[in-house]
């Protein structure tokens, strides 16, 4: 059974915390709802699990966050949104595209974003004045530049990996990633058994399909399926940095798009350009970029948006 959940964790000795995800059904819907290729399905999976986790580490309830992948490269951009509870999504400006080749002949993801940079958004539905954090791009394969954000933006020590494994058909097998980052006062042990276990660390993409498996034979546990998940990826760490799961939270594809917010936005275009929409075309349509959703706008609410507009204009 296809199943997107997340779980925290610490270890032992309180000096790092885990937040690992299951992501294989968000990533399936995305791959849906854009039609992406293989090759972009990789990646906008990849930004979707990483920017769910960061959403995450929020915390906080009415937290958001958007991690936007700009570059050069074919793809051009993936833009990725995730609030605190759990909730993603995301979207590529290419949908559909071959993966590049390196010289050798092997296979280059990397180059479908290029040199360009990564930019996290990040607000409080209270607060007006958003967090802005940039970072060039290091690799375009998504981990590295999470964790090169986290570094240079943020000044936290931060291991990332992401996986995506996908079928014969292109649809999505498994999908899964991992955030793993310093706590205050950490025990510089727990910190070098970390960074030497890295190397041995378990293949992410397996750790998820085998998650993935589990649930399609026993979907009413969840929970157990995601504590082994966690366990699983931690077992060549030392007994005394030994990992312990702690909470389940929910990961889920979501678009939280409505016709009241596509309305804001045509009432901010102004009562000018809604009459000529008006006079010229008597309706409007408009399409979600994240899920592609497509709302139509008659004359009569046009007319309503353009006086609403008329009146906020004259303040
Ligand atoms: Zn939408």
């Amino acid at each position: 059974m296809a199943f997107s959940k997340a779980i925290t964790g610490i270890d032992r000795s309180g000096s790092f915390r885990i937040y690992m995800a299951v992501s294989t059904s968000a990533v399936q819907e995305a791959h849906e709802h854009h039609h992406t290729s293989p090759a972009v399905t990789y990646l906008l999976g990849r930004a979707l699990t990483g920017t769910g986790l960061m959403g995450l580490m929020l915390r906080e309830p009415g937290y958001r966050l958007s991690l936007q992948f700009r570059g050069d490269g074919p793809v051009q951009q993936i833009l990725c949104a995730a609030d605190s509870a759990g909730h993603v999504k995301g979207y590529p400006s290419v949908p559909a595209l071959e993966i590049p080749q390196k010289e050798d002949g092997s296979p280059d993801l990397g180059a479908l974003l290029g040199n360009g940079s990564v930019t996290c958004i990040r607000n409080a539905v209270d607060l007006d004045e958003p967090y802005i954090g940039q970072v060039k791009l290091v690799s375009g394969e998504i981990a590295e530049d999470i964790a090169s954000y986290f570094y240079t933006s943020e000044q936290v020590k931060t291991l990332v990996d992401l996986g995506v494994r996908l079928d014969e058909n292109g649809d999505t097998a498994a999908a899964g990633g991992l955030i793993v980052q310093r706590l205050p006062g950490a025990d510089e042990k727990a910190i070098d058994a970390l960074e030497a276990w890295i190397p041995d660390m378990p293949s992410i993409s397996d750790l998820a399909l085998e998650a993935t498996a589990a649930a399609d034979s026993d979907p009413s546990h969840i929970e157990q399926i995601m504590k082994l998940f966690m366990e699983k990826a931690f077992l060549g760490m030392p007994e005394e940095f030994s990992v312990q799961p702690l909470e389940l939270l929910n990961f889920q594809w979501q678009c939280d798009c409505s016709e009241g917010r596509l309305e804001q936005i045509l009432i901010s275009l102004g009562s000018e350009e809604l009459n000529r929409m008006i006079e010229e075309d008597g309706q409007a349509e408009m399409t979600c970029q994240f899920c592609e959703k497509t709302y139509h706008f008659d004359k009569k609410q046009l007319q309503r948006l353009s006086m609403v507009a008329s009146v906020r204009e004259r303040g």
